[in-house]
């Protein structure tokens, strides 16, 4: 009998059930494709990779550009297969076997799923009933967890809400871990904690190519934080992790920056369309500074749930998460897919 590690057999497995209907709205994903330019350029740029070799390991133009972009040495820039694999590799350095992570809930679940699959015990600290957090109370808990490695996600999803930057000294003060701000919505959102990372052995972010770039296909990541830190990030990673056609194309990416942010300011200004037209609606939501609402009505959510689905609409029921019972994410689409989540909300209310 072959024996599964026990962390790996308790797993349920992390699936956003992709289901096959006209409005997808359920991975946080950009409605819109990145620019025909952009893919234009890429494919010529396919033609004149040497793919005999392997490629450079630490994606020198990639990182320079990442670097220019962000106004950061490059010396402080970790690149890894999304922002997931950035995420383990950084557990893989700093916390691992027997070590303690501390989550915050409710809160992303692939910071839980993969601390626990390289074997680190995780750590609970409970978000207040309006999902924020109370600095003092976090403070003491942390105390009494003393963990290697935190996970703060800001914005934070499922919930939106972006924490508040006090947060960060909190946990700075009362553990002597590694502090890991996972910015996957930040260009949505209000703050940016790379100032800090760049400042401090203590903080790294990680950011995505998925949501703002358009680019969720390519599984592209990195994170931003002091070279001692990113030095111990490259030698703990898979030799050539990074192929060369993905290194190409997240360089390429970057020169259309405008946009990016054009994009970006069109979700947000739809976000909060949709936000007030479902606080006019009487519908609960929890304020959004990402590309995504959490939100809940008097009805089930499974019920509302099956009921967008059968108006051709699908979002994430978040029903069974941990403190989400009753609640579904709503990510951000082009303005004719939110209207048709708008009206499905509507009838799905309706009959009660
Ligand atoms: C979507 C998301 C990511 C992105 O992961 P990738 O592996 O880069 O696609 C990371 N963190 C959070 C909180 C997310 O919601």
């Amino acid at each position: 009998m072959l024996e599964v590690r026990p962390e790996i057999a308790a797993m349920p497995g992390y699936h956003s059930p992709q289901v096959d209907v006209p409005v997808r709205l359920n991975t946080n994903e950009s409605p819109f494709p990145p620019p025909p330019e952009f893919l234009n350029e890429f494919a010529e740029a396919i033609n004149s990779i040497p793919w005999n070799r392997y490629p450079e390991r630490t994606a020198p133009r990639l990182r320079n550009a990442l670097s220019r972009h962000h106004d950061v040495p490059a010396e402080s820039l970790f690149i890894a297969n999304g922002s997931n694999e950035v995420l383990q590799t950084v557990l893989l350095t700093f916390a691992g076997p027997g070590r303690k992570v501390v989550v915050f809930e409710p809160g992303y679940q692939m910071h839980v799923q993969i601390s626990r699959i390289v074997g680190s015990d995780v750590v609970v600290i409970e978000r207040n009933d309006d999902f924020t957090l109370d600095v003092d109370d976090v403070r003491s808990k942390l105390t009494e967890a003393d963990p290697h490695l935190v996970f703060l996600s800001s914005p934070n999803n499922p919930t939106g809400q972006c924490d508040d930057e006090a947060l960060l000294d909190a946990v700075l003060e009362s553990t002597s871990g590694l502090l890991v701000v996972d910015e996957a919505y930040a260009e949505f959102g209000t703050w940016s904690a790379i100032d800090r990372a760049l400042s401090s052995d203590r903080i790294v972010v990680s950011r995505t190519f998925s949501k703002t770039w358009s680019l969720a296909a390519l599984r592209l990541g990195y994170l931003i934080g002091s070279p001692a830190v990113v030095d111990h990030l490259w030698a703990a990673v898979l030799p050539y992790h990074l192929d060369a056609a993905k290194q190409m194309a997240g360089e390429i990416s970057l020169r259309y920056i405008d946009d990016m942010n054009e994009r970006v300011s069109r979700i947000i200004s739809e976000r909060e369309r949709v936000q007030n037209a479902l606080v006019d609606m009487g519908i609960r939501v929890s304020p959004s500074s990402a590309n995504f609402i959490l939100f809940s009505t008097d009805i089930d959510a499974n019920t509302i749930w099956q009921r967008l689905l059968e108006e051709g609409v699908l979002v994430r029921n978040c029903s069974s998460w941990p403190r989400l019972e009753g609640w579904l994410r709503l990510t951000i689409g082009s303005e004719d897919e939110n209207n048709a989540f708008l009206q499905g909300l509507e009838s799905a209310v309706k009959q009660g």
